[in-house]
């Protein structure tokens, strides 16, 4: 055993090691990017584990998924995989969605409570300014939320709200002063609805504690130990969670950089670690300052960049790494060009350098700039996944699934009632659903209530109608009923079958209605993969509630579990936080774009940006590229850009000289595919918001139709015992297997990758090689 600790901390810096062994109270480490943060919070679980300390009595808390996920993975490589699984570790929102479920009762909650999402919520807010008949031109349901949150993430209740007159006069002056009756009004409904959003996790925790010291001493003794990292980006409802439940042990560690701290427009308080010291008077600080994850003149540039914000603590950051390539900076003739020229390096680097597509990322600051880069990537054939605003599960057609899947599990959950009760269309309009909303308030019920007597509640409706209700309800009593039996992958083939989304779905041959059935398959994959995951774990009674429990706490940082070793990654500098990649593209260092318009005119604003900004270019190990376009159609219009003046904030010593794109993208020019492109698209530009820049099946140059659903079934008919395949997502396998039931045909796959799966052939996308 003292073997293994003294191998642990081998593997780290005498400040890190120092960090680590330190054990006897309160104790912050504060260090710019690369410096081994993360690694030291990881090593220190394992060397707590390797002390003897078990592992329940651990808690360590990330800030997405994806961030907790690697950290077990690498706890679990350090101690095994047993101790690993029983860490408490996770995001604020899991962890302690977990917690509220064991002690929902207490706080007046059923413990299958909903979790809203963001789009959830919005709704939420604009249905009941709808209902208040206030003008959702002033009381905007976007911003109002935003009041919403921020006002929980400071623990601020409806009533608090009410009563505070400070915050009533800001709202005045905004011309807003009915924000508290609609807090109070979205409280009550979400309550009704035994749901709660992303920021009532945090806030019920607080309540949750503040109510009952008993349940707050509990959880106090258990964890003997507390870990937090990204700190810097904590707001007041988590500071207070982990102040509580440190209260007992004062074993509480937490590592962060000011320099990184991007989310105070989500109430993230950047005192919380700068003020650590009055928290915790005992406090110990470390500093680290090698930067172990890129070379010199990355780390060179980037704390060049970070000097020029006036509000930093400053530190000494360097690197021992080798020098490396300048940054290079690439000025694009257009954003269309931007994306080509990326897709053109990606493409080349991998070729004449060997990199695998895994070690690419393309950052960029806005959601919306993903699309030119999901483009060219797939014109050249480039694998990639995308991280954030095209979030798998906020797509129309896997919400209105999941909405069914709500309902199965929480039939009082109003939000999913409304979206599905007329999906698809079963001539239920919203008239009736009005009635059905007016008489559960006026008879202080809910919807599914009154849907399942509606005699009783006086639901003036005709006897047709009443049919189609009665027709809707039995269709959910019998998906719940089928909840008892199914798990969770074969209800949900049933749900989809049954309400006839399948039917509706993939006969619609058109590219979005083909587009939807890929996504809707791609759900099912999902889902089988998740019950396949938990029964290799020995795990067999998987229910919809258990992926419906993962699914909503999937933010839009985290859209797909599986990792993925050969595609680029697509994603917004916010969502990159922590993670490293070899090779980093950071794109549109315009103004405007970055730094956002917003943020322009407030030094504090344009700090942000800047740490931002910072945060890119340090997720790059080997090389970072940073691009530019001249010219870039935003709300539909051509309109020409000026370069950010984050690229003159960087020391030029660092720099590459800029080359101009301009001739790349003319060589592209000449090729008759692109040309036509082009011209099309400076035809239409008006449209170009609304309809897609070009059309992949029309086309038919895009390996993706051709592997579209049409093609595959028939394969599927075809194939045989001993035929090898070429699986989607799983690569080259050998099918060892076959099996019917009923039209459920099914293969047992050997994979090269994986090991053996089984795929259900309707389903499973592959070619027989
Ligand atoms: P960020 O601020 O971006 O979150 P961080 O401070 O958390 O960065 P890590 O991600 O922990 O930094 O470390 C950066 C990289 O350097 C990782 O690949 C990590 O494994 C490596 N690293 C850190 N310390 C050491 C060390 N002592 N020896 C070898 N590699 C190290
Ligand atoms: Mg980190």
């Amino acid at each position: 055993e003292k073997n293994t600790l003294t191998k642990l901390l081998a593997q780290l810096n005498a400040a890190q090691r120092d960090a680590v062994e330190f054990c006897d109270g309160p104790s912050l480490v504060i260090a710019g990017a690369g410096s081994g943060k993360t690694r030291v919070l990881t090593y220190k679980i394992a060397y707590l584990l390797e002390q003897g300390l078990p592992p329940y009595y651990i808690l360590a808390l990330t800030f997405t998924n994806k961030a907790a996920k690697e950290m077990k993975s690498r706890v679990s490589d350090l101690v095994g995989e047993k101790k690993a699984r029983q860490v408490w570790m996770g995001t604020f929102h899991s962890i302690f969605s977990r917690i509220l479920r064991n002690e929902a009762e207490s706080i007046g909650f059923d413990s299958n409570f909903t979790i809203f999402d963001a789009s959830d919520s919005h709704n939420l807010v604009r249905l009941i300014i709808k209902d208040m008949k206030l003008d959702d031109k002033v009381y905007r349901p976007g911003s109002v939320h935003h009041c919403i949150s921020m006002a929980k993430n400071s623990l601020i209740t409806p009533a608090m709200y009410e009563q505070n007159a400070e915050i009533r006069e800001y709202d005045r002056k905004i011309k807003q002063p009915l924000i508290f009756e609609i807090y109070r009004r979205y409280q009550e409904r979400l309550r009704a609805a035994n749901s709660m959003d992303f920021d009532d996790l945090l806030m019920f925790t607080n309540i949750l504690f503040r109510d009952h010291p008993d349940i707050l001493e509990n959880y106090r003794n258990r964890f003997q130990y507390i870990l937090v990292d990204e700190y810097q980006d904590t707001n007041f409802a988590q500071h207070l969670i982990v102040k509580q439940l440190a209260e007992v042990h004062h074993r509480v560690f937490v590592v962060g950089d000011d320099a990184q701290s991007i989310y105070s427009f989500r109430g993230a308080n950047i005192d919380n670690i700068l003020k650590f010291k009055s928290s915790y008077p005992e406090a110990q600080v470390f500093k680290l300052e090698q930067n172990y994850r890129s070379t010199q003149n990355i780390v060179n540039a980037a704390n060049s960049l970070i000097k020029k914000n006036v509000g930093q603590i400053s530190k000494n950051v360097f690197s021992k790494q080798e020098e490396g390539e300048k940054i290079e900076v690439i000025s694009a003739f257009s954003d269309f060009e931007e994306g080509v020229i990326i897709a053109n390096k990606i493409a080349r680097m991998r070729v004449e350098d060997h990199v695998s597509y895994g070690n690419f990322a393309i950052l960029y600051r806005t959601n919306a700039q993903s699309r030119i880069f999901e483009e060219s990537l797939r014109k050249k054939n480039i694998p990639y996944r995308i991280y954030g605003g095209l979030s798998f599960y906020q797509r129309k057609e896997i919400k209105d699934i999941i909405g069914y899947f709500r309902l199965i599990i929480n039939p009082q959950d109003e939000e999913a009632f409304r979206r599905i009760i007329n999906y698809p269309a079963r001539g239920i309009g919203d008239v009736t659903v009005n009635k059905i909303s007016d008489a559960a308030q006026i008879h202080n019920t809910g919807m599914w209530e009154v849907l399942s007597d509606p005699l009783r509640y006086d639901l003036n409706v005709n006897s047709g109608t009443l049919k189609k209700l009665s027709d809707f309800r039995a269709l959910i009593r019998h998906f719940i009923d089928q909840n008892e039996k199914l798990n969770a992958f074969e209800l949900a083939q049933e749900v989809i079958k049954k309400t006839g989304i399948a039917g509706e779905t993939y006969q619609d041959m058109t590219p979005e209605g083909m587009s939807r059935a890929e996504n809707i398959q791609e759900l099912l994959n999902a889902m089988n993969i998740f019950v396949a995951q938990r029964q290799e774990e020995g795990n067999d009674d998987i229910r919809l509630s258990d992926f419906l429990q993962e699914v909503s706490l999937l933010t839009d940082q985290d859209t797909d579990g599986n990792s993925d070793l050969e595609r680029v990654t697509l994603m917004t500098v916010h969502s990159a936080k922590g993670l490293e990649f070899d090779h980093v593209f950071v794109a549109g260092l315009e103004e405007d774009l970055f730094p956002v318009a917003m943020a322009k005119n407030e030094m504090r604003g344009l700090e942000e940006e800047r740490r931002l900004f910072y945060v890119a270019i340090t997720r790059a190990k080997k090389t970072c590229t940073l691009t530019y376009a001249k010219s870039r159609f935003r709300n539909g219009r051509l309109s020409s850009t000026q370069k950010s003046r984050f690229l003159s904030d960087i020391d030029h010593t660092f720099l590459s000289s800029e080359s101009d794109a301009i001739f790349v993208a003319h060589a592209e020019r000449e090729d008759g595919f692109w040309g036509s492109l082009r011209r099309k698209r400076e035809e239409d530009t008006v449209n170009r918001s609304q309809t897609p820049l070009y059309n992949f099946q029309n086309e038919k140059l895009s390996p993706v139709t051709q592997t579209s659903s049409g093609s595959l079934s028939k394969e599927a008919d075809e194939l045989c015992k001993g035929d090898i395949i070429e699986h989607e997502r799983f690569g080259r396998g050998v099918v060892s297997e076959i099996e019917s039931a009923g039209s459920d045909k099914r293969a047992f796959v050997d994979f090269d990758s994986v090991g053996r799966k089984q795929l259900l052939l309707k389903f499973a996308k592959f070619k027989i090689v």
